[in-house]
């Protein structure tokens, strides 16, 4: 697949539900309403749906949310989709999670095929942790590092960066990284639903956490790619990797190579636009799993060029785009 301005799309992200079991304060507001059961598409539907992607071309799928491991059933879709791994049809199968069910699924993911994860982690420090995640408990999600490790997951950790409450940490979390043989990336919070407090407020550019951050570890520059938007470093003295996703600071679009699904099935062919397409209303249709194709090559061929993220006083009135990201999926 091809988009209008040359990009192969051969990564899908797929947002398997809008819950989750934190309430992340630059994310959500405390009180979410949550998507109805019939407006989601079942297992089975999702699994249908990415199949098509993985016919026309997707090559690597993760699967995030709200939180992926607090979907019921999960475990049969990673199963199910494990299998494209074992055919040679898809890379890499993966997942984006805060870590609070590794514990129990760790295991499971890795006999499903899934080799590497991505675990959210914005401190280190538990009272800290259960002020932004409202509901989280940081002793869960270390009980849950230490299971997927213990399962031989590769993790990176994502750290969304946030002026006055995780700036002032940024040495001890590379290092927690460091010492667990981790890859960790830092993130730009983006300005996508409304949330309790003003993002202005808080929003912290990673340039200036990169200047930070030079001060005490040396920086050398890298070639490896994802593909993604992060931008990466090795970090000398303990030979990880550190990444930078700067959506607002620098505009990474032109490599972009995802489209990204959300529970109810409407494609996002970028993070940061409105335009989508119902694949859901194409999939219940007449004849829907023969239409799904059409479908999705008339959305790539509508991928935009990129996003217009601006954080600033006019959009903590009003978001670049309205849904959170716990509905398109981080
Ligand atoms: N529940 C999973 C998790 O915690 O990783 C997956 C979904 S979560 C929406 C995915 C990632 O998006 C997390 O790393 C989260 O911190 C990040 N995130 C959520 N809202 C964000 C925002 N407004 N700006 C930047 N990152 C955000």
């Amino acid at each position: 697949m091809i988009d209008p301005f040359g990009r192969a799309v051969t990564y899908l992200r797929v947002s398997v539900t809008d819950r989750c079991d934190f309430r992340c304060k630059y994310c959500m507001s405390e009180n979410m309403t949550f998507l109805p059961k019939k407006d989601v598409l079942n297992l089975e539907e999702l699994e249908l749906v990415t199949a098509s992607f993985i016919r026309k071309g997707v090559r690597k799928v993760r699967l995030t949310g709200g939180e992926p491991l607090v979907r019921k059933g999960i475990m049969n879709l990673v199963e199910n989709l494990g299998r494209y791994l074992d055919s040679g049809e898809l890379d890499e199968l993966t997942l984006t999670t805060n870590g609070s069910q590794l514990e129990k699924y760790a295991d499971g993911l890795v006999s499903a095929g899934v080799r590497r994860i991505n675990v959210s982690l914005d401190t280190l420090d538990a009272k800290h942790f259960q002020e932004i995640t409202r509901w989280g408990s940081l002793d869960k999600v270390m009980t849950g590092l230490d299971a997927a490790q213990k399962a031989g997951l590769k993790i990176k950790l994502n750290t969304v960066a946030v002026r006055g409450f995780n700036d002032h940490e940024v040495d001890d979390l590379i290092r927690f990284a460091g010492s667990r043989d981790m890859d960790i990336t830092f993130i730009e919070t983006m300005p996508m639903g409304a949330i309790d407090e003003l993002r202005s407020d808080n929003f912290l550019p990673l340039s200036e956490l990169k200047e930070t951050i030079s001060k005490n570890w040396t920086l050398v520059p890298t070639d490896y790619k994802t593909g993604g938007p992060s931008d990466y470093m090795t970090i000398s003295q303990t030979g990880n990797r550190i990444g930078f996703i700067t959506p607002l600071s620098h505009n990474f679009c032109e490599s972009c190579n995802r489209v990204r699904l959300t529970c109810t099935g409407m494609l996002y062919m970028c993070l940061g636009q409105e335009d989508s397409a119902d694949l859901k209303a194409v999939l219940r249709g007449e004849n829907g799993i023969a239409k799904l194709d059409q479908a999705i090559d008339e959305a790539i061929g509508r991928k935009p060029k990129g996003h217009d993220f601006v954080i600033d006083r006019t959009s903590d009135q009003m978001p670049a785009v309205a849904r959170h990201m716990s509905v398109t999926g981080g």
